[in-house]
This record gives C-alpha cells, structure tokens and sequence, in this order.
C-alpha cells in the first residue's frame, strides 16, 4: 500500500514526487512512456528559472526524474488503463498490475491536438509530425510548414531551421498567441516565411507528404505549397481519456481543481496541464506538484 500513487511523470508529477517523498510518504509514480512528459521532447527550455542560458527538455526531465529517485520516489513504467477512486484506498490499475493508494495525484498532462486537416491520418509519420525535436533532423535540406501560431509553433519553427531549408508557419490569423519574445525570433530568422490568415486543408503527396494546400481565411482562395513535412503545432488537449468518466472537468476536458487543487473526489488531487490551469508551462506545473503533494501530506495526515 502506497501513501501516495501519482499519474503522470512530467514536471507536475516530478515534483509532486519529490516533494512527497522528501515529506515521507511512500510514493509511487506511474508513467507510460519516459519521465519528463511533453518537456523531455522540447529542444530547448529558455524561461524556466535556474538556467541562464536555457536548458534542453530531455536533461531538465532527467533532473527532475534523478531529484524525485533520490528522495526516494518509486517510479513504474506502465500504462494506467482504470482506476478505483472512491473510498478511503484508490486502486490504480495497469495491465500488469493493481497498486493500491490512500492518495492519488492526477498529473497525466496533455497531448498534442489533432489538426484535422484531409491526409493528416494518413500521413501521420510519413511527413505529418507532431515533435520536432524528434523528426527535425529527417528534414536536412528540406521544406517544411508548421501549423499554428502559438510559442510551441514559433520556438519549433525556429529549431526546424536548423536543418530544413525553408520553414514555413501558417496561421490562421495575422496576430500571434506567442510571446513577443518567440514572434521576433522567428521574424529575424531569414529561412522563415509566413504565410498569415491561412489554414490547410488537405496534405498530399504519394507514399510521404508533397504538398499541402491552403486556402486564404478571407479570400477564400486556394493554393498549393510544395513542403516535405508538415509539423501541426495547434495546441493541446488534456490526457484525460482513462480519467474522464471520474471528475468534473471544463468544456474542454481538463479536470477542475480548487485552489488546493483538489478535485471533486475526496483524497484525488490534480497538477499540471491536466488541470483547468489557466497557465501551462514547466513553472507553473512544477509549483502545481509541489502544492498538490502537500496537500496530500495534510489530508492524509488528518
Ligand atoms: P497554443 O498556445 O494553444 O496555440 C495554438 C495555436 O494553434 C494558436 O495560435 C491557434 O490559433 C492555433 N490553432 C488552434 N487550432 C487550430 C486549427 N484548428 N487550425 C489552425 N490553427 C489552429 O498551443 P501551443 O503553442 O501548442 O502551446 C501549448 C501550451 O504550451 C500553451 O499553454 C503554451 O503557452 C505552452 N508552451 C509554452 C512554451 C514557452 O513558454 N516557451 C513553449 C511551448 C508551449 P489562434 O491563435 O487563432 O487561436
């Protein structure tokens, strides 16, 4: 029996493990893939405090994983398929196994969003790419788009340059979600175009993307572009599928918290990008772990 079973071993969930470990609780942290989450594939990490000339993704994650190891946190690497969380003991259930807790921190994050464009499905890993960081080097001497205009299109635009010949970023509107700071990075960046008030429609090509077409948000006009991959960067969306019959959530999916981050059952807490946060960077989902896990401290404790 677990004091505490965490889902999710991104910064959230580090943290909430380091801090409830440090604090004595036997805990345990349940992640699918790699600790680090969405940030172990982002290239480079500029405003997360401590690191003056930034950090890549993959080495904070494993800070983050080597901190919360060292306090004693237990990690297992399997998927979370159901839960039992009423009562006073929480059953997390995997394929292999069931672990029991007497508190659970739903830090399971989020996941990238689905453009929805004709070909996106078919040319999913034949072109179409969702991480950068992971498929930027395929692209040497290439040309490629980049969908969105929010800090994840622009910051991957501008890492995309480093190998492909022309980036394009398409967006939907004329002004930019991101923060100045990313917009004029990629404003200076002479292998960058952009192509504004656009959205795509359809991705083609034979066996891997070709081309893509685009049609003018006003004009209504259509056009072809020659690309040879296409990263969709248009947001994310909570990673609530095995959670979401269990808690009050918002109108898109994340789980609704107080202010101490509990949720609607008795001894469940969530942090992170999962939550109706209205900020989500490696900051806030940081402060959000350690806020949650000392909340579990105190409820289990009373
Ligand atoms: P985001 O900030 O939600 O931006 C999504 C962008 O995609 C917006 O520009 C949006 O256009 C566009 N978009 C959404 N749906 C679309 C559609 N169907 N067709 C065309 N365009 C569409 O998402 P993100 O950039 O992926 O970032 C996700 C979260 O991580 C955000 O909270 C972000 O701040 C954070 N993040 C932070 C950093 C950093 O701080 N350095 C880096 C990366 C990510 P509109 O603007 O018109 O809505």
């Amino acid at each position: 029996m677990y004091d505490l079973a965490i889902i999710g071993g991104g910064p959230a969930g580090l943290t909430a493990a380091l801090y409830a470990a440090r604090g004595g609780l036997k805990t345990v942290v349940l992640e699918s893939m790699m600790p680090g989450g969405q940030v172990a594939s982002t290239e480079k990490i500029d405003n997360y405090p401590g690191f003056p000339e930034g950090i890549s993704g993959f080495e904070l994650s494993n800070f983050f994983y080597k901190q919360a190891l060292n306090q004693g946190a237990e990690f297992i690497f399997q998927q979370v398929i159901r839960m039992g969380l009423v009562g006073s003991v929480k059953q997390i259930i995997t394929e292999q196994q069931t672990i029991e807790s007497r508190a659970v921190i739903i830090a399971a994050g989020s996941k990238p969003r689905f453009i929805g464009a004709k070909g996106e499905d078919t040319f999913h890993g034949r072109g179409v790419s969702y991480c950068a960081t992971c498929d930027g080097a395929f692209y040497k001497g290439k040309k490629v788009a980049v969908i969105g205009g929010g800090n994840a299109a622009l910051e991957e635009g501008v890492y995309l340059t480093k190998f492909a010949s022309q980036v394009y970023i398409i967006h939907r509107r004329n002004e930019f979600r991101a923060a100045h700071i990313a917009v004029e990075k990629a404003k200076e960046n002479p292998k960058i175009k952009f192509i504004l008030e656009s959205i795509i429609e359809e991705i083609d090509g034979n066996n891997k993307v070709e081309k893509i077409i685009l049609m003018n948000v006003n004009t209504k006009q259509k056009n072809e572009l020659n690309v040879d991959g296409v990263f969709v960067y248009v947001g994310t969306e909570p990673n609530t599928k095995f959670v979401s019959d269990y808690f009050d959530t918002d109108e898109k999916g994340y789980i609704i918290t107080n202010e101490f981050l509990r949720t609607n059952i008795e001894g469940v807490y969530a942090a992170g990008d999962i939550r109706n946060t209205p900020l989500r960077q490696v900051a806030t989902a940081v402060g959000d772990g350690a806020l949650a896990a000392v909340q579990v401290e105190r409820y289990l404790s009373t």
